[in-house]
């Protein structure tokens, strides 16, 4: 639905925003931009509307090219790629109603034409009541649904959200990401979802981009980003994500490349799927009863609606038990991986 080809974008004094950007985003996804401040992530998702003119590249939405077209024809396009804001970006002096039938009338529909499509909207959204409020007497959440639904009038096929809810708190967020996912199954439409918070691709995003200083740092479908993320940038918001502190007893010690006297080897245990309610650790330490596990930091979460547990266990034995133990769980199709060695502050080696 979108290929964006070689995307280069320079400002003036030199800035270098983006600096040569491949995506190609399928059509009826959702796919995330996430990325630091000032990474170039505004700049990328105002390049697939034409917002921003890319200084170089290829924009094709629905096969069609942005790059070449006049602005008359760019405006024209537009109407068919919704967009979403932070601030929401609403008329204050305009009702909820003359909000969603603002793009409407610049489209030069009929009054006739407007009031069934706006109701209809606004159902949609679940702010049929409120037609008749002006904005400052809505909530956060229901200022985006307001500007969801003027963002839906134009019978977009694709839809960009430009960091939609980071104005919002974590329970309003949910459910305007419920809503962005329900209208991308329902209608069918492609969404462009940038954010800075790992949060919001992991509820409701199929493939992922991380960008770092302009560039891609990686990219790929949002299970295997989050169970093996291979950039550095990628590995740092997974874990603030998933606060991978280990206990107090533990911290402070360097984790070591090698096992030293007494020390517990850290093991980052990741369940998918079905296997998130296997107890297949239970299992191991009744068959391996001369290891000795000590769990050290646990989380049962989802990634869209698929459960995904990630835990980090510590063992100490001999060597022989412990790759016997390590060997279990390889057959239990449980995806692990030594993060290293370390000592525990209050316990005296073995
Ligand atoms: P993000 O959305 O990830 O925070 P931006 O796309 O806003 O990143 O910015 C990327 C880089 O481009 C930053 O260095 C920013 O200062 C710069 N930049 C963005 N817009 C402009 C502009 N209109 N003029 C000059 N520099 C800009």
């Amino acid at each position: 639905m979108i290929h964006l080809k070689n995307i280069v974008k320079t400002y003036a004094d030199d800035i270098h925003a983006l600096r040569g950007i491949n995506l190609h985003i399928a059509p009826g996804s959702i796919y995330g931009i996430i990325g630091l401040s000032g990474a170039g992530k505004s700049t990328l998702i105002r390049c697939i509307n034409m917002l921003e003119r890319p200084t170089s590249g290829e924009v094709l939405v629905g096969g069609r090219d942005l790059m070449q077209m006049s602005e008359a024809e760019l405006r024209e396009e537009r109407r068919h790629i919704g967009m979403i804001f932070q601030h929401f970006n609403l008329l204050s002096s305009a009702t909820v109603y003359d909000n969603v039938a603002f793009p409407l009338r610049l489209a030069g529909k009929s009054a006739d034409e407007i009031r069934p499509k706006v109701t209809e909207l606004l159902a949609l959204v679940g702010l049929a009541d409120k037609a008749d409020a002006y904005p400052s007497h809505l909530s956060g959440g229901q200022k985006q649904r307001v500007g969801i639904a003027r963002a839906l009038a134009g019978d977009p096929q694709v839809l960009l959200c430009d960091e939609a809810t980071s104005a919002l708190d974590p329970q309003t967020t949910k459910s305007i990401l419920a809503l962005i996912r329900d209208i991308n199954r329902r209608l069918g439409l492609t969404v462009v979802v940038i954010t800075h918070e790992m949060q919001v691709i992991k509820d409701i995003c199929d493939r992922v981009a991380v960008l770092d200083g302009g560039v891609i740092a990686e990219e790929g479908d949002v299970v295997d980003v989050f169970t093996a993320p291979r950039a550095p940038i990628t590995q740092e918001f997974i874990s603030v994500l998933l606060s991978n502190d280990l206990p107090s007893a533990f911290r402070g010690n360097p984790i070591e490349q090698s096992p030293s006297a007494g020390s517990y080897m850290l093991l980052r245990l990741t369940f998918l799927g079905e296997r998130a309610d296997d107890p297949v650790l239970a299992e191991m330490i009744r068959r391996f009863p001369r290891v000795e596990v000590t769990m050290l930091f646990g989380t049962l979460d989802q990634i869209k609606e698929q459960p995904f547990g990630r835990m980090i266990i510590g063992m100490r034995g001999a060597p022989a038990d412990i790759d016997a133990a390590i060997a279990y769980l390889s057959e239990q199709h449980l995806k692990q991986e030594v993060i290293g060695y370390v000592r525990r502050n209050d316990a005296p080696a073995l």
